[in-house]
């Protein structure tokens, strides 16, 4: 077979014809030409079209490299005279319109994507960040359009901080099938109010039963509007994390206090403190018991921490409720202002905490994917523009559908 015939199989030409394939240096240039007098398709709407108007000037695509040979389709477009839409320019079966690669290339620069960060796929094919960015947010958009939409059940919302705190998104998951729904910028009630009113709407916010969430007040308001009857659970990770922060915090005020020679001791005690106490290994045994001989403040917030551990074993909701009250009368008598203000972080939240005794629920399940977007985040230096960061926490956690390759 002739490189021009299996070239125009590749492409899968009818309406076009491969002229001339010749090599120019480090590339391979692929001369297209329209065959005989075949009707072409409007670019617009894709109707054939039986009169030609002009001829363009001749442009190039990218298209996958053979033998490490880039392919470069030459081609000169047709303007066609459509019926429906004017004089347009005609749609070429290799390419999206205006794309500047292949759709062969473009599907296996997206798949890459979800595996490399866009320097490394850009690198592997040769291509610049700027164009694998857009192939990326052109398959993201395609995906959205044409994914599976079925009802959802149980969703965990959570955000994820970008520079250092200083911007966030907001993250949504279908906690069932593992699988992210919805990202947006900031994390206040109008930004994520979006998720609710055009990623489910009303028929599918109705089929909401739990709603998995940190104690942020504009995530509460927008599900008591949007789905009332879903039920909301306030997730165990974050409230750990609370927890962990009230510990860490006394830590810290106690070594503002501590001398010299008593801060040797309590240097880097930090993880001994959060660990889980059959985590840690001899040695750090023996250290914390020091530990425990020397300072109060310290002891009783670690004290504190460990029994608060218990409540996620309780199934019963009455007997859970009471560990809870007591542990919290206890916390209010530690002496420890962190403390205090994770009780009246508790109090306050107690209606949505408790249900955990039931629903076994939590974004805990999805956490290998927040993982993803931290490495998303962190391999990525650009990403000043949020969209782009946006496009590729879609690529990589949303399992979306990729445009066909041809
Ligand atoms: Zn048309």
């Amino acid at each position: 077979m002739l490189i021009e015939t299996f070239i125009r199989k590749q492409l899968r030409l009818k309406a076009h014809r491969v002229t001339k394939v010749e090599s120019g240096g480090d590339r391979m240039m692929i001369a297209i030409d329209r065959l005989g007098n075949r009707q072409l398709r409007c670019g617009v709407c894709r109707r054939r079209c039986r009169q030609v108007h002009s001829v363009r000037k001749e442009r190039e695509w990218r298209d996958l490299s053979m033998r490490q040979m880039p392919l470069i389709l030459r081609y000169q477009p047709r303007r066609v005279q459509c019926r429906r839409c004017g004089v347009r320019v005609e749609d070429v079966p290799w390419a999206e319109p205006w794309a500047r690669v292949t759709r062969a290339l473009a599907h296996a620069v997206a798949r890459l994507g979800r595996e490399l960060s866009w320097q490394g796929t850009a690198r592997q094919y040769g291509l610049n960040w700027k164009t694998v960015a857009g192939i990326v947010q052109r398959a993201v958009r395609y995906g959205l359009r044409n994914r599976k939409r079925p009802p959802v059940h149980w969703i965990g919302i959570d955000e994820v901080s970008r520079r250092k705190g200083q911007v966030y998104l907001t993250v949504v998951y279908d906690l069932e099938r593992r699988v992210l729904l919805w990202v947006g910028e900031d994390r206040t009630e109008e930004a994520v109010k979006k998720f609710f009113t055009q990623e489910l709407g009303k028929r599918r916010c109705a089929t909401l039963q739990v709603v998995c969430m940190d104690m942020w007040a504009a995530y509460v308001n927008l599900v008591r509007e949007h789905a009332p009857q879903a039920r909301i659970l306030f997730d165990r990770f974050h409230i750990v994390k609370h927890l962990q922060e009230a510990v860490d915090e006394v830590r810290r005020s106690e070594m503002r206090r501590l001398t010299g020679q008593e801060k040797v001791t309590f240097k880097r005690t930090r993880w001994l403190l959060l660990k889980n106490p059959w985590n840690l290994t001899h040695e750090q045994k023996e250290r914390l018991s020091t530990l425990v001989r020397w300072n109060s403040p310290i002891v009783r917030a670690y004290y504190l921490k460990e029994s608060f551990q218990l409540f996620w074993e309780y199934k019963q909701e009455k007997r859970a409720q009471d560990l809870l009250c007591k542990w919290m009368r206890s916390a209010m008598c530690s002496r420890l202002e962190p403390f205090k203000k994770f009780v009246r972080m508790l109090r306050s939240h107690l209606s949505g905490i408790l249900p955990w005794t039931k629903l076994r629920l939590s974004n805990g399940a999805v956490e290998g994917m927040n993982n993803k977007i931290k490495s998303i985040s962190h391999r990525s230096f650009g990403f000043r523009n949020a969209q782009y960061f946006i496009a590729a926490i879609y690529h990589g956690c949303a399992r979306l559908p990729l445009p066909e390759e041809i």
